[in-house]
């Protein structure tokens, strides 16, 4: 079955075909260095890495950016309010700039724990500004800018398909939009792509360009580094729902603006994380649940997450309790067992993907990245009577997409260092035949939560 995948701007699903053949240009919004990125987030770039994976899986070659915002965001989506850098800077006591390097460490951090397959490039937006006051000036050139005291605009009335991708009525939105004032703007959705240095503030961030001295807007960074980075392969562009209405809008008008020519060909978008309750989960809001206290510090696997992220559709809102996360690890734990049952079991057999359950596998996976039905095909495949053999060849292969290294299940973890002395201790003690020593010792690791095992081939220590 050929890939299918829904396509923000059409709002339908459509099939896929990349611009070149086997090769696929891929963009995804990546974050705001100033904070944790919270498990919300986290759950778009999960769904992102499984596009990619999935990709991966149907033989394309991926070019994947993504960007790290370190300046130029506002508290408010549409230019107005403080600057998340300077916010967390004052917050925390350091500079902007070690800020985010903090945070970005920690972003890179939690995303490797969720198996997500880093982008090809990372792209900084300090690094870039000479890109984007390059594009600002094509704009300029083109005639889509205007001077206010504070920046330099967008005309977004300039620009005739403005709510393409957010499908919203123009008017009403020129209404709504006007709560947040700035009387110098000519219409309320124009949007900042420059904006000048307070005269009295010394800012921590600030350049020179050909208007004075400044900071770029959020919007324009993502448009000069993809197509910096991804030239005429522009095929997906990705970010959370709430990029629609004015990120994406905002960097679709100024792109294509400036180039006359198509921007991305598919905008897709992954749906909220609603916390039991109701609650959507953002950053301003004090249910902020990052990976480290919602998981590593409870001593859950960080998978547990990227398996409960699995049983929700990407397009819907995903409902997160500890009620989901004991699900998703009592399911995490029970997939382990299967798996691991099958590597005893079909040890020895020269085991080969099955293609029927291949194909199933595909169908759902390539209809706009259907996880629910893909888990509910893993179940059935490892409940078949295929060969264990087959069994564990399959499942392997299924985890290209999964990514919940599964090649890893029959492998003893690394313990800790404490638990690895005992351990140590313990087998010297059964070289020296001292029995009795050896038993003592089973006893203190077992009761710091590790099984102990004899078996033939040594002394097998598995959390419990
Ligand atoms: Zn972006």
């Amino acid at each position: 079955m050929k890939l299918q995948l829904y396509n923000s701007l059409n709002r339908r699903k459509e099939e896929f075909v990349p611009i070149l053949k086997q090769q696929v240009g891929l963009y995804t919004c990546g974050p705001t260095v100033y904070n944790f990125a919270h498990i919300g987030n986290l759950r778009t770039y999960i769904f992102e890495d499984i596009l990619k994976r999935v990709l991966l899986y149907n033989g394309y070659r991926v070019t994947h950016i993504m960007n790290i915002t370190d300046v130029g965001h506002l508290t408010g989506d549409r230019d107005m309010g403080e600057d998340k850098m300077e916010k967390g800077s004052q917050r925390e006591g350091k500079t902007a700039w070690e800020v985010a390097e903090f945070y970005t460490r920690a972003f890179k951090n939690d995303i490797k724990q969720l198996n997500i397959i880093e982008p090809d490039t990372w792209v900084k937006a300090t690094d870039t500004i000479e890109d984007q006051i390059a594009l600002i000036k094509t704009l300029q050139d083109k005639g889509y800018t205007y001077q206010t005291a504070d920046g330099i605009y967008f005309d977004t009335s300039r620009f005739k398909d403005y709510t393409k991708l957010s499908h919203q009525d123009l008017e009403s939105l020129q209404e709504g939009a006007r709560v947040e004032k700035n009387p110098e703007k000519r219409n309320a959705t124009d949007f900042a792509l420059w904006k000048f240095s307070p005269a009295d503030v010394r800012r921590q961030m600030e350049w020179d360009s050909p208007w004075g001295t400044g900071f770029p807007g959020w919007h324009i960074e993502c448009s000069a580094m993809s197509m910096k980075y991804l030239g005429d392969q522009l095929d997906i562009h990705c970010g959370g729902t709430d990029h629609i209405d004015v990120h994406h809008t905002n960097e679709i008008a100024q792109s294509e603006a400036a180039t006359g020519n198509n921007f991305f060909n598919y905008w897709m978008h992954g749906a909220f994380l609603i916390i039991a309750g109701g609650k959507k989960m953002a950053k301003s809001e004090d249910n902020f649940l990052t990976l480290e206290n919602a998981f590593l510090k409870k001593d859950i696997n960080p998978l547990v997450y990227r398996f409960a992220a699995f049983q929700t559709h990407y397009r819907k809102p995903m409902e997160y309790s500890d009620e989901s996360v004991r699900a998703a690890r009592n399911g995490l734990v029970h997939l382990h067992n299967q798996v691991r049952q099958v590597t005893q079991n079909g040890a020895g057999q020269n085991g080969s993907v099955d293609e029927t359950f291949k194909a199933r596998f595909i169908e759902t996976i390539n209809d706009d990245l259907n996880m629910p039905r893909a888990m509910a095909v893993v179940q059935e495949m490892l409940k078949s009577d295929i060969r264990d053999g087959d069994k564990f060849a399959t499942i392997l292969d299924y985890d290209r997409v999964l990514g919940l290294s599964l090649d890893q299940v029959d492998k003893p973890e690394a313990l800790p260092e404490a638990v690895q002395k005992l351990v140590d201790a313990r087998q010297a003690a059964r070289i020296a035949k001292d029995w009795a020593k050896s038993d003592q010792l089973r006893d203190v690791i077992q009761d710091m939560g590790y099984s102990v095992q004899d078996t033939k081939d040594g002394m097998k220590v598995i959390k419990i």
